[in-house]
């Protein structure tokens, strides 16, 4: 049996004031305030997991040594706690946020959080801070970001022997300020992301620091994202910035969905992951395999592709509509959000929202 761990709660001594927050929730925006509280827990190899708090959100000290500043011991997660339209607030797939936390924990060599830990730091601080998960029947969540790095002081390069994990959590509206607009992409032939036996597959905070020379250079073609090619040929897609891609083939009943393998270099989206589910539920054949960017331009010209889309739990879906590469430009059909590529934004987000049935138990409680 799990005996649930005791926070120790210390209210902030001065939260913002209800005009404040009502002020940041009529426009939120993305990742850009930060509630009134924070989880911590701290972790040595000796003692395990101690020291759960709720406190105050701030400043943190570290030891100018500590090994996440030279090293980079340092993963994260990202997830939405939705309020309910019956009253509420409930999480999606919460679970395979915490293994996947885990699973990076494992391949940076760190010590893995155990689910059920994961799972009541997410309900404290949620519980502290309720007031500020935007109301129901909108598009705007709260969205929580844990995280882990590594806090031992000392310069030899190995495993560090502490650690610290938190959790803060920004209020969310639209992650793509333009709304469901499709957005353009630059296909990344100079740069690559992860490579095959690296840290791809893990959320890892030195993949995102990896891309930002890529992501620069996509904004300097005049694109809004980069989409990453493996490593070895730079010739399969493998992801976009921080969601997963879908294309669709064909239309109507008959349409056909194709998402690039996991090849182990891409990190495996939860929202990929609901979507190869709920695509098969609406009765759409899937199919996780390799596509080529060769593929995609083909089929995008001849037509067969019909529309392309990245989901992730930040932008939720977001339509792609053209591509740019150094070999040349094409767009996706008329450059539109596509059918296919709504209605299941619609199922996905009326699960979230509490609008639809929760078929496959999906949403937790928080
Ligand atoms: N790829 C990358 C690189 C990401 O950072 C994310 C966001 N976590 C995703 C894909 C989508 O994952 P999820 O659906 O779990 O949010």
């Amino acid at each position: 049996m799990t005996v649930a761990t005791q926070f120790t709660r210390i209210p902030h001594p001065a939260p913002a004031t209800e005009q404040a927050r009502a002020d940041i929730l009529a426009a939120p925006g993305f990742g850009k305030y930060m509630t009134d509280h924070m989880v911590s827990i701290d972790y040595t190899v000796d003692g395990g997991w101690t020291d759960a708090t709720v406190a105050p959100y701030g400043s943190i000290a570290l030891d100018p040594s500590a090994m996440v500043l030279h090293y980079g011991q340092s993963i994260f997660e990202g997830l939405k706690a939705y309020r309910q339209p019956g009253g509420g607030i409930a999480s999606f797939r919460i679970d395979a946020n915490a293994r996947r936390l885990q699973n990076s924990a494992r391949r940076l060599a760190m010590p893995e959080l155990p689910v059920e830990l994961f799972i009541q730091s997410i309900v404290e601080l949620v519980d502290a801070d309720n007031e500020w998960v935007p109301k129901a029947g909108g598009e705007d969540a709260l969205y929580v970001r844990p995280f882990m790095f590594a806090t031992e002081p000392g310069l030899g390069v190995r495993p560090a022997n502490s650690y610290r994990y938190l959790v803060i959590a920004s209020p969310a509206g639209a992650y793509f300020p333009r709304g469901v607009k499709p957005v353009s992409v630059w296909l990344s032939t100079e740069y690559v992301r992860a490579a095959p036996g690296g840290t791809g597959a893990a959320k890892f905070a030195g993949n995102y620091a990896a891309s930002l020379v890529a992501q620069a250079q996509a904004a300097e073609k005049g694109c809004d994202q980069v989409v990453w090619l493996d490593a070895i040929e730079r010739k399969y897609v493998e992801e976009m910035g921080g969601m997963n891609l879908f294309f669709v083939f064909g239309s109507g009943p008959d349409a056909r969905l194709v998402t690039p393998s996991l090849s182990g270099s891409l990190l495996p989206g939860i929202t990929r992951e609901s979507l190869l589910t709920l695509a098969a539920d609406a009765g759409f054949a899937v199919e996780e395999r390799k596509i080529s960017t060769e593929e995609w331009q083909k089929k995008a010209k001849s037509g067969e592709i019909t529309e392309v889309f990245a989901c992730g739990t930040a932008a939720v879906i977001t339509p792609v509509g053209s591509v740019k590469s150094a070999a040349g430009d094409f767009t996706i059909a008329d450059g539109e959000p596509g059918e296919v590529t709504m209605a299941l934004r619609d199922t996905l987000t009326g699960i979230q929202r509490g609008t639809f049935a929760d078929i496959h138990g999906w949403m937790t409680k928080l």
